[in-house]
């Protein structure tokens, strides 16, 4: 027998949408789908629907609940249909609203019903309407019970709420595509597509859940009888499961591909190193010598580092990276320092100029983006030559016209500031260039997990000794002048310190007039005292000619936007006063009081607020009162904030799906997502191999690297 076109019609995951217009012209919302990126039936799936509520029996109106679906069956009593005031379509349509009082067959019950600016088809259809069938939530509306928007239908039509399926499932709209519409698609899949959902990373061999399963248990494709919240749970964790497993073989992949690269062969230098200790007024804590020892041995191993290393601000990482760059200088390669902003690169420049001289074969050189071309010419052809080979600087470091004679050791100061991406271009610059990234924000397993996956991770616990520690508390605005007073005693004293002023993302001139009142006002208030500013808007120069007056103690007050939140390095400052600070992360907070409080003075950190804010937000500032743990804070964080706001994590991707999995709420489904993947690697690389072998080429690793 010839099959018929529907059962030659068989559907894939990989199958067009277009094949669900079933050999016509696909709609325009089709089209529209497709174009925002739903191209198979596969994404067509993960367009999971916002809520499925289960259809109710057809019922008495005495039994009408508030705030749940009702399925009743009535005649209309009363009508009145009204031009919709003031509203037009296009200048074409005009619309109207809808009042309509249906009756209880059987019976005196009465429920309103109510539609906003229907259309004048739909308003023809409701005028023939007399006795029917309908569906729709229950809603107090200026004192009154009654059903907005409800679905109607002739109940002549005997059949109809048996043809309406166990559900009611509310799709999203996607680029103005409205829900309903990919409802219907979805509605289109046959049985038999259903049941052979699987997963192509094959993961349906790793879960006791099919993902077939969970997606029909998220779209509905349940009796109302057979579904439970638990159910709902699980498949939400399935889907999610395949989420990370993808996330976490593209990590793996990264890592693979990096760890098979060959990197420079670096051996320790002895000599360079004690050279360089001897010039240090201090001995190396036992973490810090853990932290080089881990640093050389990657080194050593002949493929590139990845390395993260890890520690409280204040904590010394950046005589780690010196200690290590040493020994890549002397093998003959140069070294790039990337610091996130121009101060730090500017204050790292500074403090490790004292050295230069005195290990001459450190060549170093400072590349800024402020620069003029000129001058960066002039270090690009260093570079290039390999006349110099320490480079210092910001992102201007792996701009395209910058180029190295061998670059052997890429540090990144700061991490997060940087993306992957980033990351990956700078370690392009040179052949299996080694990776060294410095964080001063512990980074939470579960984050480290699901975006670091690919780095080997060293953490600095100790702080070196002698350090006199930090005092926190919030101002409250009831307190002001005693803070006041207490400045003003730590200035007769001749401390210095810091007032700092969040950056307000859309408007550089409000950061800048915030700063500005601020030395206005605070130079009245504390006269004789020497205040300055340093904010974004400064040249290089004048940023750079501030701080050194700030460290050689000419100024002492620093009145500044979050430019100085890292790597500021000034041991006599012991205040750091944060206005504001509830419009920051609680790690940026104690990134910034990790400023002061170096030295042989104690430090503190004054959170002021100037006006009252919501105990909520009281309470997560008191965190800070409480604990200097960076890792107890930046879980904290985590727990307040999510993943997106702390870093940025890109948001772009395809519009028509929505993430299901989220680090915070399925760390458990992750952490069993990493072993599984791990575990498969050990065991069973063949299986995996393909995959990531595609993965790589998608991801374009192969060449970036
Ligand atoms: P971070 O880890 O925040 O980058 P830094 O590297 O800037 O910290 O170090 C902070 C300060 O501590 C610097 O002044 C540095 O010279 C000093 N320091 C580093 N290691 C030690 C140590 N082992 N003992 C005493 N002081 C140290
Ligand atoms: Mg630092």
């Amino acid at each position: 027998m010839r099959s018929n076109p529907s059962s030659t019609n068989k559907f894939t995951l990989s199958s067009p949408l277009e094949a669900l217009a079933m050999g016509k012209k696909p709609s325009v919302h089709l089209l529209t789908l497709q174009g925002a990126g739903m191209r198979t039936l596969e994404e067509l799936l993960w367009a999971l629907p916002l809520r499925a509520l289960p259809l109710p029996q057809v019922r008495p109106f005495n039994q009408l609940r508030l705030n749940e679906l009702f399925l009743g069956q009535g005649r209309i009593i009363h009508k009145e249909i009204r031009p919709a005031f003031g509203r037009r379509t296009k200048g074409r349509f005009l619309l109207f609203n809808a009042y309509l009082i249906v009756q209880e067959l059987e019976g005196n019950g009465t429920i309103a019903l109510r539609w906003f600016n229907v259309y004048p088809n739909q308003k023809k259809l409701m005028e023939t309407w007399d006795r029917v069938w309908f569906l729709g939530n229950a809603q107090e509306w200026r004192g009154q019970v009654q059903l907005v928007n409800p679905k109607v239908h002739i109940l002549a039509d005997a059949d109809w709420a048996s043809g309406l399926g166990d559900w009611l499932i509310e799709y999203p709209t996607i680029s103005k595509v409205p829900g309903n519409f990919t409802a219907g698609l979805v509605a289109k899949l046959p049985a038999p597509f259903w049941q052979e959902i699987h997963s192509e990373y094959g993961t349906d061999e790793l879960h006791p859940l099919p993902l077939s399963q969970a997606f029909k248990v998220l779209h509905a494709r349940l009796p109302a009888k057979d579904m439970t919240a638990e159910l709902r749970k699980d498949a939400e964790e399935r889907l999610a499961y395949e989420e990370f497993f993808v996330d976490q073989l593209k990590i793996a992949t990264r890592r693979r591909f990096i760890k098979k690269k060959a990197g420079p062969h670096i051996d320790e230098d002895k000599d360079a190193q004690a050279a360089f200790l001897k010039l240090l007024p201090f001995t190396l804590t036992d973490d810090q010598l853990k932290a080089v020892d881990d640093v050389l041995a990657d080194m050593r191993s002949g493929h590139p580092m990845m390395r993260m290393v890890q520690g409280d601000v204040g904590c010394g990482k950046t005589v780690v990276a010196m200690l290590t760059a040493l020994s890549v200088v002397q093998a003959g390669y140069q070294v790039a320092f990337m610091c996130p902003t121009e101060t730090l690169a500017l204050q790292h420049a500074e403090t490790l100029s004292q050295y230069f001289g005195k290990l001459p074969f450190l060549k170093p050189a400072l590349m800024l983006g402020s620069m003029k071309k000129k001058e960066r010419d002039t270090v690009n052809k260093a570079l290039v030559s390999g006349e110099a080979n320490f480079v210092i600087g910001t992102h201007s470091l792996f701009q395209e016209s910058v180029a190295f004679a061998k670059l052997g050791l890429a540090i990144i100061d700061e991490q997060h500031k940087f993306g992957v991406e980033q990351r990956l271009q700078l370690m392009g610059k040179g052949l299996g260039t080694h990776c060294l990234i410095m964080s001063a924000t512990p980074i939470p397993r579960t984050l480290s997990l699901a975006q670091y996956g690919d780095l080997d991770f060293t953490t600095i616990k100790v702080m070196p000794a002698g350090r006199k520690g930090i005092k926190s508390r919030i101002v409250d605005p009831v307190n002001y002048e005693k803070y006041i007073d207490f400045i003003r005693q730590r200035l007769a004293m001749k401390d210095q310190g810091y007032f700092v002023f969040p950056a307000i993302d859309e408007s550089e001139t409000q950061d800048l007039q915030n700063v500005k009142e601020a030395f206005e006002g605070y130079t009245k208030t504390f006269p004789g005292t020497r205040i300055a500013m340093l904010h974004g808007k400064m040249k290089a120069a004048e940023k750079d000619a501030t701080i050194k007056d700030f460290v050689a103690g000419k100024i002492s007050i620093l009145i500044s936007t979050t430019v100085i939140e890292v790597g500021i390095n000034v041991t006599n400052a012991s205040f750091m006063c944060i206005y504001h600070p509830e419009r920051f992360g609680l790690s940026s907070l104690h990134q910034l009081r990790g400023r002061v409080g170096r030295g042989e003075k104690p430090g503190f950190c004054f959170l002021v607020l100037d006006s009252d804010i919501s105990p909520a937000a009281h309470a997560r500032l008191e965190i800070l009162e409480q604990t200097s743990d960076g890792f107890v804070i930046a879980e904290a964080d985590l727990q307040n904030r999510g993943e997106g706001d702390l870093f940025g994590v890109d948001q772009s991707g395809v519009v028509t799906r929505r993430r299901v999995a989220d680090f915070h709420k399925h760390s458990k489904v992750l952490e069993k997502v990493y072993q599984d993947v791990q575990q498969l690697m050990r065991t069973t690389p063949e299986k995996i191999d393909p995959i990531l072998i595609r993965l790589a080429r998608d991801q374009k690793i192969l060449d970036t690297i």
